[in-house]
């Protein structure tokens, strides 16, 4: 029996009913007392899938610290709520319009599972966006300069396949939207989501890039594979973000396994994201120089298809800059000293 087939409910809807969301849930699996967790999911929810759970091995590992609640997210005193000034950029609510182009559609405040980490926790969990989608798809179409979509969230694939086509075939009918994009942390955090009728109404809207977000190489499973694979075989182009977050991938070789493992399943790293400063995540904040020296490691080391770029979003709304490791030494007037990846010298005339 195929999944679109099956009765009534799809399996990873069945799998979502089952998610942990209580502090007594979770510390009846694990050995932990409920009471300092369920103050942080007063303020910050929680929801872990049973896949997403059955990928932690011991509490406080890579997994575990970014699906458990941490009692650092309420002592964070640094963060605000939205550091990059979304709201200011938002011509109509649930769509940020920051550079010239292209547009953020927020399509779902629901998750599969809520990142400790996540930049729009002060949304995340909280409100219906589907009053908003009508608002937006118009903004869109009165506006010719808007030339790409991404549908973000929350995770856009936490809606229903009928609402998602339908989202998908007013935005491809609006003449000047010529690229759409999803954002989804689906695949790796509930692969099961990515059914054929999923891969069959993604193939119909193309051109659609896909970017995927994996952090940790234990989030590469058969399943994740097989979703990638799927999704690669339709022709989607797969790319990756990942977020640089304390004890769970700010070491080289982390970063190298998970980058060169993403090329294996197709997926090719696209970018690596500075932390924002959002309330109840400072525990997970990686100093920029230890970011550099990752990058630094990977250039050279793996392929150049691996290397993703290492963004820093401006608080105050000022978007995405990339940062690189310094390869010029020194700039003479006839030539340059610049480095490779091993640190050696080398000249380049400039005549
Ligand atoms: C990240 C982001 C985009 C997409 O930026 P790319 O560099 O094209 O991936 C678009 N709009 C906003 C507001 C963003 O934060
Ligand atoms: S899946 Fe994305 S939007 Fe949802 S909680 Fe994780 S980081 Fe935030």
């Amino acid at each position: 029996m195929t999944e679109s087939q099956s009765s009534s409910t799809p399996r990873w809807k069945a799998l979502l009913a089952e998610s942990v969301t209580t502090a007594e849930a979770l510390a009846g699996r694990f050995d932990l007392s409920p009471e300092p967790l369920a103050a942080v999911i007063r303020t910050f929810p929680m929801r872990i899938n049973p896949y997403y759970l059955s990928l932690i091995r011991e509490p406080g590992d890579p997994i575990w610290r970014q699906a458990v609640p941490d009692a650092a997210e309420l002592a964070d005193a640094v963060g605000s709520a939205d550091p990059l000034c979304e709201e200011a950029c938002s011509p109509v609510p649930g769509l940020i319009h920051r550079y010239p182009d292209r547009v953020v559609l927020l399509a779902s405040e629901q998750c599969a599972m809520f990142c400790r980490f996540c930049m729009r926790k002060r949304r995340v969990g909280t409100m219906a966006a589907k009053d908003r989608r009508a608002a937006a798809i118009d903004y869109i179409r009165r506006t010719p300069a808007v030339h790409e979509v991404v549908l973000s969230g929350g995770d856009p694939l936490m809606l229903a396949d009928t609402d998602l086509a339908r989202l998908l075939e007013q935005l491809r009918a609006i003449g000047h939207v010529r690229l759409l994009r999803i954002h989804s942390r689906m695949p790796c955090t509930l692969p099961q989501r990515v059914t054929d009728d999923l891969v069959r109404l993604l193939r119909d809207v193309q051109p659609l890039y896909f970017n995927i977000h994996f952090n940790h190489p234990l989030e590469i499973t058969d399943r994740s594979r097989d979703a990638c694979a799927r999704l690669a075989d339709a022709g989607i182009p797969l790319g990756s973000q990942t977020v640089l977050l304390k004890g769970v991938n700010d070491d080289a070789a982390v970063m190298h396994q998970l980058m060169e493992t993403l090329l294996t399943l197709r997926v090719r790293p696209y970018y690596l994201h500075q932390l924002d400063r959002v309330c109840g995540t400072a525990h997970f904040r990686v100093p920029l120089e230890k970011g550099l020296a990752i990058i630094q490691h990977l250039r050279g080391r793996i392929s150049g298809m691996g290397v993703p770029h290492y963004m820093i979003d401006l608080p105050g709304g000022g978007g995405k800059v990339p940062l690189t490791p310094e390869y010029v030494v020194a700039q003479h007037a006839d030539h340059w000293i610049l480095r490779n990846f091993e640190n050696r010298p080398f000249r380049y005339s400039l005549h």
